[in-house]
């Protein structure tokens, strides 16, 4: 059967790509399970949620939250923003399927793929369910991608959020907590007993998000380098809703739904395209470090697939002019280092530098980050000047010394190149012959900068 595209996996980039797509184009969608399930569930920045995504979507947060082991006082909320609005996955997801059907294209559910080969006419794949021919295959098979392992992209660069949680039922009310609340990276003194010292205190992070009066979704994160597996995540979840005086809340809630699974984030030069193959969504890293892949799929799956779209059109799909198919909307270096940033505070950092990094989105902190700036990262939406902002705060409250303490020294570069705009290039070279080469602390550190070279 020859289709203009065939879709490796059914899951939100596969889907929302193949709706769009299937307009114009004969696509085939392959999914190993049954499309458009899933056992993710999402909140989203309210900017990415368009027209056609709105009506599945609900509520929303409305209050942000933090709780941190070391300040106990480190408590903080915002009502600055409109909402994040949940995504209904059990809605939406189907609603996909349907429009790829009804726009006379098929998705096919139990069709594992298997193999591929590409030709200069096309592309042939091999699934449990038979072989397809098409001109363009989009791989959409998430953070475990067996097509971009047979192409031996590498992924030794990635840190992985590895999530474990559940959608609870609390028929005695919320202890407290309000609808739309949502609890960003409470960290305890011991999530962890039993694993090695650096996951100690404060690792995993933990979450939780309201949904309705009677309703919540809690979770634990870990950013690492090593993805970390269920059996494992379980019993740390299990206790910290059972046992943790700062989880009261959730110690008789009734769990309805086990969610969980991993993703990449933190990776800014993955391989995106080979010849007639283009990934997309995870299996592209399309993510930040707090792992909003569905953000980053609904902020990009409708202009990735005009280029798509035009790619088609023109019969430019070879390695090159699908690699120069831009993936998102906007990116700079400065925002890179934010991101960097931001992974090496959540995987690396030791905890009380974690918790005093969460505190700064506290109002009463003197170097307040507005809540906000944390979406405009994580979408990729932030502005230079926004982005000097949030560094500036970052480079107040902490000196140099305690964030290279935990920057590997091949991104420390980037953070200094970047904080030459708040010391200028001549302090900087003081710094960075100081780093490089271990010898003297810098003679005449600028006081005014905010920096401190002790
Ligand atoms: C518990 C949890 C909570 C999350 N919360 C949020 C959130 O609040 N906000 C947010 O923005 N993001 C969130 N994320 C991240 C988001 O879910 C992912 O980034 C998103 O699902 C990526 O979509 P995808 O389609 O690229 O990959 P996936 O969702 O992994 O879908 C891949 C699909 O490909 C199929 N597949 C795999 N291999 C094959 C094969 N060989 N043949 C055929 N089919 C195959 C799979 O079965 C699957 O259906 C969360 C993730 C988890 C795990």
């Amino acid at each position: 059967m020859q289709y203009d595209a065939v879709i490796i996996g059914g899951g939100p980039a596969g889907l929302a790509i193949a709706s769009e797509l299937s307009r114009n184009w004969r696509v085939l969608v392959v999914e190993k399970g049954v499309a458009g399930t899933t056992n993710r569930s999402w909140f989203v920045p309210y900017n990415v949620v368009d027209d056609l995504v709105r009506p599945f979507t609900f509520g929303g947060v409305t209050r942000f939250l933090a709780n941190t082991c070391t300040g106990a006082t480190a408590q903080w909320q915002a009502r600055q923003f409109e909402r994040y609005p949940y995504v209904n996955e059990k809605t939406l997801l189907p609603h996909w399927v349907e429009t790829v059907r009804a726009n006379g294209s098929e998705v096919l559910d139990q069709c594992e793929y298997r193999s591929h080969e590409v030709s200069g006419s096309g592309v042939s794949i091999a699934t449990a369910r038979g072989k397809f021919q098409a001109r363009l295959l989009i791989d959409c098979t998430g953070y475990n991608s067996p097509i971009a392992k047979q192409y031996g992209i590498s992924r030794a660069g990635y840190y992985w959020w590895s999530v474990f949680g559940a959608i609870g039922d609390h028929p005695n009310g919320l202890g407290g907590m309000e609808v739309g609340d949502y609890m960003l990276w409470q960290t305890f003194a011991d999530t962890n007993r039993n694993a090695d010292a650096s996951l100690q205190q404060g690792r995993p992070v933990f979450e939780y998000e309201i949904l309705d009066p009677r309703t919540s979704f809690s979770l634990i994160l870990y950013l690492r380098k090593e993805i970390i597996t269920r059996e494992a995540m379980e019993p740390v979840y299990q206790r910290i809703i059972r046992e943790e005086a700062g989880t009261a809340a959730f110690h008789d809630m009734t769990i309805k739904e086990i969610k969980y699974g991993w993703y990449p984030s933190g990776s800014v030069s993955q391989e995106l395209a080979r010849e007639r193959v283009i990934f997309a969504g995870d299996a592209a890293c399309w993510t930040t470090p707090c792992g909003w892949g569905m953000s980053f799929i609904l902020n990009n799956y409708r202009d990735f697939s005009g280029k798509l779209d035009a790619a088609l059109r023109a019969d430019r799909l070879g390695r090159t002019e699908l690699a120069a198919i831009p993936h998102f909307r906007f990116r700079e270096r400065s925002e890179i280092v934010l991101n960097t940033l931001i992974t090496h505070f959540l995987s690396d950092a030791a905890a009380p530098l974690l918790d005093r990094f969460i505190g700064l989105f506290n109002p009463a902190s003197p170097n307040h980050i507005d809540p906000l700036y944390c979406e405009k990262v994580f979408t990729l939406d932030i502005t230079t000047e926004e982005v000097h902002i949030m560094l500036g705060a970052v480079l107040k409250a902490f000196t140099l010394k305690e964030l290279l303490s935990f920057l590997p020294l091949s991104e420390s570069g980037l953070l200094l190149e970047e904080a030459a705009y708040f010391v200028g290039e001549e302090a900087l070279a003081d710094v960075r012959r100081w780093f490089h080469l271990g010898g003297d602390t810098p003679a005449s550190p600028n006081r005014n900068s905010g920096f401190d070279f002790n």
